[in-house]
């Protein structure tokens, strides 16, 4: 059982669709695959604007860098993801100023609205929605809406590789939502997206950048539905099919509902058998927990039961253990894993088994309380 926040396990329906043969990208029989694909791309997003790009969820992370940013960036460090906002700047000599949190913490709305406030040479931000280092949410929405009553100019950058798919994102102060495939989309590794707003576009049309990652080019090539380098076509399929699918059983509402309630369930779960939540602002894309015995319960959790969690990276890499909720998790899979924890600390002695985790799990997501 795969319970880690990417890669998520791809679906059957999803593995078949992708299984036909490789058709050629520059046919009208693609383009209109990618057009219907394209058009429930920018419905997820609720954004004017997107694109696709052939690449994991860090190329689209530097075309928004790169593309986004004409004098100076601020981007912000709660984590693995954040931190890499920063790399990609110096990478390319991109000014910035960073505003770093502990892992756990959130950025808060008046760091950044000082910040632009005492600098305004910054023109562009960069955000995670989830900051999948530690399952941390952070308050884009409420920072959007600050900045752009201050200077509407300011691009709104935010990383949603682990949040489009996953909770509704109001995209209204938003200039640029980026999303992989291997996550919430249950897609094999390989697609990036982004979506823009018309502000994006335009500034990205004003001064063209870059040659691979060259946004105004994909633009305006993805507008008459094909791409400008050879296309992901069998990813773009799969991406197609998955959207499709959701579409039709029960829409993105019944998705987000679904996802947060079994989030929700786990997290009560697991905090009723003594487990503590790592991030000050869960997002509903994982449960984080804080503990020493992450390694010896993830061992456990993975030879014992069947059940494949997370790790933690850098200076909490044995601090803490991660599990999924992202995409088409089953209920019984989410209550199974749960169990296991809770298994897995009887066996470690850290508490008696008595099948609390699983029976506050059940009344949670099935009973309501
Ligand atoms: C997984 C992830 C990424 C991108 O990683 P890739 O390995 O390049 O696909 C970026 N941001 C967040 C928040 C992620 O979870």
């Amino acid at each position: 059982m795969l319970l880690t926040p990417g890669p998520t396990p791809v679906p059957e329906f999803v593995r078949k669709a992708m299984a036909d043969v490789t058709i050629h990208h520059r046919t009208p029989e693609f383009e209109k695959i990618f057009e219907e694909t394209r058009t429930l791309l920018l419905e997820l997003f609720d954004m004017p604007e997107a694109v696709i790009l052939a690449s994991s969820g860090t190329g689209a992370m530097e075309a928004c860098v790169t593309n986004l940013t004409h004098k100076k960036a601020l981007t912000v460090n709660s984590g693995k993801f954040g931190e890499r906002f920063g790399k990609i700047c110096d990478a390319f000599g991109i000014e910035k100023t960073e505003l770093k949190n502990e892992w756990n913490t959130p950025v808060s709305v008046e760091d950044v609205v000082n910040t632009i406030k005492a600098d305004q040479e910054i023109d562009a931000i960069f955000i995670q929605i989830c900051e999948s280092a530690g399952g941390l949410r952070h308050p884009v929405e409420e920072i959007a809406k600050a900045v752009k009553e201050i200077n509407p100019e300011i691009m709104i950058v935010a990383d949603g590789i682990t949040a489009i798919g996953v909770e509704k994102i109001d995209t209204t102060n938003l200039d640029a939502v980026v999303t992989g495939s291997q996550k919430a989309l249950m897609l094999p590794p390989g697609l990036a997206m982004i979506g823009l707003s018309n502000k994006a576009v335009a500034k990205i049309e004003s001064a063209p950048k870059g040659y691979y990652f060259n946004l105004a080019t994909e633009i305006k090539k993805q507008k008459t539905n094909t791409t400008a380098w050879t296309a992901a076509t069998t990813l773009v399929i799969g991406l197609g099919a998955i959207l499709k699918h959701i579409k039709e059983n029960g829409g993105y509402e019944k998705l987000y509902s679904d996802t947060a309630k079994r989030a929700n369930a786990t997290r009560e779960a697991l905090v009723a058998i003594g487990c503590k939540i790592y991030p000050q602002t869960p997002a509903d894309a994982m449960t984080t927990i804080f503990t020493e015995d992450a390694p010896a319960i993830r061992k456990i959790l993975k030879t014992k039961y069947n059940v494949n969690i997370a790790g933690g990276q850098d200076h909490i890499k044995t601090s803490i253990y991660r599990i999924n909720h992202m995409g088409l998790v089953e209920d019984f899979e989410a209550s199974w894993a749960v169990n296991a924890i809770e298994l897995a600390m009887d066996e470690l002695g850290l508490r008696t088994f008595d099948g609390t985790a699983n029976k506050v799990f059940a009344q949670n997501m099935f009973k309501g309380n």
